[in-house]
């Protein structure tokens, strides 16, 4: 037997931090993204 999806373990998750500036993340991003819509633009830039 394997152990569960990862995804099901994301989905559990109450809500997601930014590890830049540690602003919640609202679930409108796929789940490997751990950036905000702002730090995420930030790095995009380059
Ligand atoms: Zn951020």
């Amino acid at each position: 037997m394997q152990t569960k999806n990862p995804m099901e373990f994301f989905r559990n998750l109450p809500s997601k931090q930014c590890a830049e500036c540690g602003q919640q993340i609202q679930e409108q991003h796929e789940s490997y993204l751990m950036e905000c819509d702002y730090c995420l633009s930030k790095k995009e830039e380059y």
